[in-house]
Protein backbone atom coordinates (compact mmCIF):
# COMPACT_ATOMS: atom_id res chain seq x y z
CA UNK A 1 0.00 0.00 0.00
CA UNK A 2 1.24 3.66 -0.59
CA UNK A 3 2.75 5.71 1.73
CA UNK A 4 1.82 8.67 0.69
CA UNK A 5 0.07 9.39 4.25
CA UNK A 6 3.47 9.86 5.68
CA UNK A 7 3.30 13.24 4.20
CA UNK A 8 0.72 14.39 6.58
CA UNK A 9 2.20 16.62 8.96
CA UNK A 10 1.47 15.36 12.69
CA UNK A 11 0.34 18.99 13.62
CA UNK A 12 -2.04 18.86 11.01
CA UNK A 13 -5.44 19.37 12.45
CA UNK A 14 -7.21 16.63 10.48
CA UNK A 15 -3.94 14.67 10.61
CA UNK A 16 -5.07 11.09 11.93
CA UNK A 17 -8.33 11.01 10.00
CA UNK A 18 -6.84 12.42 6.23
CA UNK A 19 -4.21 9.02 7.26
CA UNK A 20 -7.52 7.49 8.15
CA UNK A 21 -8.68 8.08 4.50
CA UNK A 22 -5.63 7.45 2.69
CA UNK A 23 -5.60 3.94 4.36
CA UNK A 24 -8.81 3.00 3.17
CA UNK A 25 -8.04 4.55 -0.08
CA UNK A 26 -5.15 2.35 -0.45
CA UNK A 27 -7.45 -0.69 0.45
CA UNK A 28 -9.17 0.18 -2.67
CA UNK A 29 -6.84 0.51 -4.98
CA UNK A 30 -4.82 -2.77 -3.57
CA UNK A 31 -8.21 -4.83 -4.07
CA UNK A 32 -8.89 -5.46 -0.57
CA UNK A 33 -11.86 -2.61 0.40
CA UNK A 34 -14.80 -2.34 -1.42
CA UNK A 35 -16.13 1.27 -2.97
CA UNK A 36 -18.76 0.70 -0.08
CA UNK A 37 -15.65 1.03 2.44
CA UNK A 38 -15.40 4.94 1.36
CA UNK A 39 -18.65 5.61 2.12
CA UNK A 40 -18.81 3.82 5.39
CA UNK A 41 -15.13 5.64 6.64
CA UNK A 42 -17.25 9.10 5.66
CA UNK A 43 -19.69 8.69 7.57
CA UNK A 44 -17.47 7.22 10.32
CA UNK A 45 -15.37 10.45 10.43
CA UNK A 46 -18.28 12.34 10.86
CA UNK A 47 -19.27 10.34 14.17
CA UNK A 48 -15.88 10.20 15.39
CA UNK A 49 -15.79 14.07 14.79
CA UNK A 50 -18.52 14.99 17.02
CA UNK A 51 -16.67 12.53 19.50
CA UNK A 52 -13.59 14.73 19.88
CA UNK A 53 -11.59 12.07 17.93
CA UNK A 54 -10.81 10.27 21.47
CA UNK A 55 -12.07 7.82 23.42
CA UNK A 56 -15.15 8.50 25.47
CA UNK A 57 -14.99 6.77 29.32
CA UNK A 58 -18.15 4.61 28.33
CA UNK A 59 -16.28 3.34 25.43
CA UNK A 60 -13.06 2.13 27.44
CA UNK A 61 -15.91 0.09 29.63
CA UNK A 62 -17.03 -1.63 27.02
CA UNK A 63 -13.59 -2.30 25.42
CA UNK A 64 -13.17 -3.93 29.13
CA UNK A 65 -16.18 -5.94 29.02
CA UNK A 66 -15.14 -6.75 25.80
CA UNK A 67 -12.40 -8.11 27.06
CA UNK A 68 -13.57 -9.99 29.46
CA UNK A 69 -15.57 -12.18 27.30
CA UNK A 70 -13.44 -13.08 24.51
CA UNK A 71 -11.30 -14.30 27.77
CA UNK A 72 -14.84 -16.36 28.98
CA UNK A 73 -15.19 -17.36 25.81
CA UNK A 74 -14.87 -20.84 24.52
CA UNK A 75 -13.88 -19.88 21.00
CA UNK A 76 -13.46 -16.48 19.98
CA UNK A 77 -13.96 -15.62 16.62
CA UNK A 78 -12.80 -12.06 15.38
CA UNK A 79 -14.38 -11.24 11.65
CA UNK A 80 -12.72 -8.45 9.25
CA UNK A 81 -14.00 -6.92 6.98
CA UNK A 82 -12.31 -4.80 4.37
CA UNK A 83 -11.99 -1.65 6.20
CA UNK A 84 -11.06 -3.38 9.16
CA UNK A 85 -8.00 -4.63 7.26
CA UNK A 86 -7.08 -1.74 5.34
CA UNK A 87 -7.08 0.01 9.28
CA UNK A 88 -5.60 -2.14 11.79
CA UNK A 89 -4.30 -5.20 9.90
CA UNK A 90 -1.41 -5.83 12.57
CA UNK A 91 -3.59 -4.34 15.20
CA UNK A 92 -6.31 -7.53 15.12
CA UNK A 93 -3.45 -10.00 14.82
CA UNK A 94 -2.36 -9.12 18.25
CA UNK A 95 -5.82 -8.87 19.17
CA UNK A 96 -6.38 -13.11 17.89
CA UNK A 97 -2.88 -13.43 19.79
CA UNK A 98 -3.48 -12.01 22.44
CA UNK A 99 -7.03 -13.51 23.28
CA UNK A 100 -6.37 -16.71 21.34
CA UNK A 101 -8.97 -16.22 19.04
CA UNK A 102 -9.86 -17.00 15.26
CA UNK A 103 -9.52 -14.62 12.67
CA UNK A 104 -12.32 -14.75 9.73
CA UNK A 105 -13.25 -12.62 6.77
CA UNK A 106 -16.32 -12.03 6.36
CA UNK A 107 -17.46 -9.54 3.46
CA UNK A 108 -20.61 -7.82 2.31
CA UNK A 109 -19.65 -7.55 -0.94
CA UNK A 110 -18.18 -11.28 -0.98
CA UNK A 111 -16.24 -12.42 -3.35
CA UNK A 112 -13.29 -15.75 -3.06
CA UNK A 113 -10.94 -13.21 -4.75
CA UNK A 114 -11.06 -9.96 -2.44
CA UNK A 115 -11.38 -12.54 0.10
CA UNK A 116 -8.13 -14.27 -0.39
CA UNK A 117 -6.67 -10.86 -0.66
CA UNK A 118 -7.67 -9.92 2.84
CA UNK A 119 -6.20 -13.43 4.15
CA UNK A 120 -3.21 -12.60 2.15
CA UNK A 121 -2.78 -9.31 3.54
CA UNK A 122 -3.62 -10.36 7.28
CA UNK A 123 -0.72 -13.13 6.68
CA UNK A 124 1.36 -10.95 5.39
CA UNK A 125 1.04 -8.84 9.10
CA UNK A 126 1.09 -11.91 11.18
CA UNK A 127 -1.69 -13.80 11.02
CA UNK A 128 -0.70 -17.83 11.08
CA UNK A 129 -4.58 -19.23 10.13
CA UNK A 130 -7.15 -16.79 8.49
CA UNK A 131 -11.14 -18.57 8.08
CA UNK A 132 -13.40 -17.34 5.57
CA UNK A 133 -12.62 -19.44 2.61
CA UNK A 134 -14.09 -22.62 3.33
CA UNK A 135 -17.89 -20.93 3.67
CA UNK A 136 -19.38 -23.72 4.06
CA UNK A 137 -21.81 -22.67 6.69
CA UNK A 138 -24.50 -20.27 6.58
CA UNK A 139 -26.38 -17.31 8.92
CA UNK A 140 -30.21 -17.99 8.98
CA UNK A 141 -31.93 -15.40 7.84
CA UNK A 142 -29.42 -13.92 5.15
CA UNK A 143 -29.50 -14.28 1.29
CA UNK A 144 -27.17 -16.77 0.39
CA UNK A 145 -23.84 -14.84 -0.49
CA UNK A 146 -24.13 -12.52 2.55
CA UNK A 147 -24.54 -15.47 4.69
CA UNK A 148 -21.65 -17.95 3.92
CA UNK A 149 -19.09 -17.91 7.23
CA UNK A 150 -16.89 -21.17 8.12
CA UNK A 151 -18.44 -23.97 9.58
CA UNK A 152 -15.60 -24.12 12.06
CA UNK A 153 -15.08 -20.61 12.57
CA UNK A 154 -17.98 -17.90 13.01
CA UNK A 155 -20.67 -21.02 12.95
CA UNK A 156 -19.27 -22.52 15.64
CA UNK A 157 -18.26 -19.23 17.78
CA UNK A 158 -19.56 -18.50 20.86
CA UNK A 159 -18.43 -14.75 21.32
CA UNK A 160 -17.65 -12.70 18.01
CA UNK A 161 -15.86 -9.25 17.63
CA UNK A 162 -17.77 -7.92 14.30
CA UNK A 163 -15.85 -4.06 13.94
CA UNK A 164 -18.26 -2.14 11.48
CA UNK A 165 -20.65 -4.85 10.67
CA UNK A 166 -23.78 -3.64 8.17
CA UNK A 167 -26.72 -4.40 10.45
CA UNK A 168 -28.78 -7.32 9.16
CA UNK A 169 -25.60 -9.27 9.63
CA UNK A 170 -25.52 -8.10 13.55
CA UNK A 171 -28.76 -8.82 14.01
CA UNK A 172 -28.66 -12.53 12.32
CA UNK A 173 -25.60 -13.17 14.70
CA UNK A 174 -27.48 -12.03 17.73
CA UNK A 175 -30.49 -14.09 16.69
CA UNK A 176 -28.11 -17.06 16.27
CA UNK A 177 -27.33 -16.94 20.54
CA UNK A 178 -23.95 -15.40 19.75
CA UNK A 179 -22.09 -12.98 21.90
CA UNK A 180 -22.01 -10.08 19.80
CA UNK A 181 -19.15 -7.54 20.49
CA UNK A 182 -19.61 -4.63 17.73
CA UNK A 183 -17.11 -1.89 17.56
CA UNK A 184 -19.09 1.05 15.68
CA UNK A 185 -18.99 4.74 15.87
CA UNK A 186 -22.82 5.17 15.61
CA UNK A 187 -24.69 4.37 18.54
CA UNK A 188 -27.50 4.27 16.76
CA UNK A 189 -26.78 1.99 13.93
CA UNK A 190 -28.41 -1.19 13.59
CA UNK A 191 -25.61 -2.74 14.36
CA UNK A 192 -24.71 -1.36 17.63
CA UNK A 193 -28.09 -1.40 18.65
CA UNK A 194 -27.84 -5.96 18.09
CA UNK A 195 -24.56 -5.67 20.19
CA UNK A 196 -24.36 -7.54 23.81
CA UNK A 197 -20.93 -5.20 23.88
CA UNK A 198 -21.54 -1.56 21.92
CA UNK A 199 -17.92 -0.36 21.53
CA UNK A 200 -18.78 3.25 20.35
CA UNK A 201 -15.23 3.99 19.09
CA UNK A 202 -12.71 4.57 16.37
CA UNK A 203 -11.95 0.71 15.09
CA UNK A 204 -8.65 2.15 15.28
CA UNK A 205 -8.44 2.87 19.24
CA UNK A 206 -10.36 0.36 19.88
CA UNK A 207 -8.69 -2.95 18.61
CA UNK A 208 -5.50 -1.96 20.52
CA UNK A 209 -7.34 -0.78 23.78
CA UNK A 210 -9.26 -4.28 23.94
CA UNK A 211 -6.21 -6.16 23.63
CA UNK A 212 -4.42 -4.13 25.99
CA UNK A 213 -7.31 -4.68 28.27
CA UNK A 214 -7.33 -8.46 27.65
CA UNK A 215 -3.78 -8.40 28.42
CA UNK A 216 -4.30 -7.14 31.69
CA UNK A 217 -6.79 -9.56 32.38
CA UNK A 218 -4.63 -12.01 31.44
CA UNK A 219 -4.63 -13.80 35.09
CA UNK A 220 -7.80 -12.60 36.59
CA UNK A 221 -10.16 -15.55 37.88
CA UNK A 222 -13.50 -16.33 36.67
CA UNK A 223 -15.67 -14.62 39.02
CA UNK A 224 -13.95 -11.59 38.30
CA UNK A 225 -14.17 -11.80 34.60
CA UNK A 226 -17.85 -12.70 35.02
CA UNK A 227 -18.59 -9.45 37.06
CA UNK A 228 -16.94 -7.31 34.41
CA UNK A 229 -19.40 -8.94 32.19
CA UNK A 230 -22.26 -8.57 33.98
CA UNK A 231 -21.79 -4.89 35.36
CA UNK A 232 -21.72 -3.52 31.89
CA UNK A 233 -24.79 -2.09 30.78
CA UNK A 234 -25.15 -1.77 27.10
CA UNK A 235 -27.88 0.36 26.77
CA UNK A 236 -26.28 2.94 29.25
CA UNK A 237 -23.23 2.77 26.76
CA UNK A 238 -25.04 3.32 23.80
CA UNK A 239 -27.12 6.48 25.45
CA UNK A 240 -24.12 7.87 26.80
CA UNK A 241 -21.92 7.64 23.54
CA UNK A 242 -25.27 9.40 21.89
CA UNK A 243 -24.82 12.33 24.71
CA UNK A 244 -21.31 12.72 24.08
CA UNK A 245 -21.98 12.89 20.00
CA UNK A 246 -24.97 15.29 20.61
CA UNK A 247 -23.92 17.92 23.68
CA UNK A 248 -20.05 17.26 23.09
CA UNK A 249 -17.73 19.92 23.11
CA UNK A 250 -14.77 20.32 20.57
CA UNK A 251 -11.54 21.51 21.85
P1 LIG B 1 -26.59 -0.22 10.14
O1 LIG B 1 -26.68 -0.99 8.87
O2 LIG B 1 -25.94 -0.99 11.23
O3 LIG B 1 -27.86 0.42 10.61
P2 LIG B 1 -25.27 1.95 8.75
O4 LIG B 1 -26.06 1.57 7.58
O5 LIG B 1 -25.30 3.32 9.28
O6 LIG B 1 -25.57 1.00 9.94
P3 LIG B 1 -23.03 1.27 7.19
O7 LIG B 1 -23.07 2.46 6.32
O8 LIG B 1 -23.49 -0.04 6.72
O9 LIG B 1 -23.76 1.58 8.55
O10 LIG B 1 -21.52 1.06 7.74
C1 LIG B 1 -20.75 2.07 8.26
C2 LIG B 1 -20.77 2.04 9.76
O11 LIG B 1 -19.44 1.88 10.23
C3 LIG B 1 -21.26 3.38 10.29
O12 LIG B 1 -22.10 3.19 11.40
C4 LIG B 1 -19.97 4.10 10.70
O13 LIG B 1 -20.18 4.95 11.79
C5 LIG B 1 -19.08 2.95 11.10
N1 LIG B 1 -17.64 3.21 10.91
C6 LIG B 1 -17.00 3.59 9.77
N2 LIG B 1 -15.68 3.71 9.95
C7 LIG B 1 -15.45 3.40 11.25
C8 LIG B 1 -14.26 3.32 12.05
N3 LIG B 1 -13.06 3.61 11.57
N4 LIG B 1 -14.39 2.95 13.34
C9 LIG B 1 -15.62 2.65 13.85
N5 LIG B 1 -16.77 2.71 13.15
C10 LIG B 1 -16.70 3.08 11.87
MG1 LIG C 1 -25.89 -0.59 6.95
Amino acid sequence: MSDEHAEIPDDHPRAQSLRTRHRIEAGVDAGITSKQGLIAEGRGEAFDYLLGEETIDSADDAARAAAAHLRLAEHPVLSVNGNVAALVPAEIVALADAADADVEVNLFGRTDERVRRIADYLRDHGASEVKGLAADARVPGLDHERGKVDADGIAAADVVLVPLEDGDRAAALGELGKTEIVIDLNPLSRSAQAATVPVVDNVIRAVPRITDHVRDLADADRATLVEIVESFDADAARADAERAIREGELD
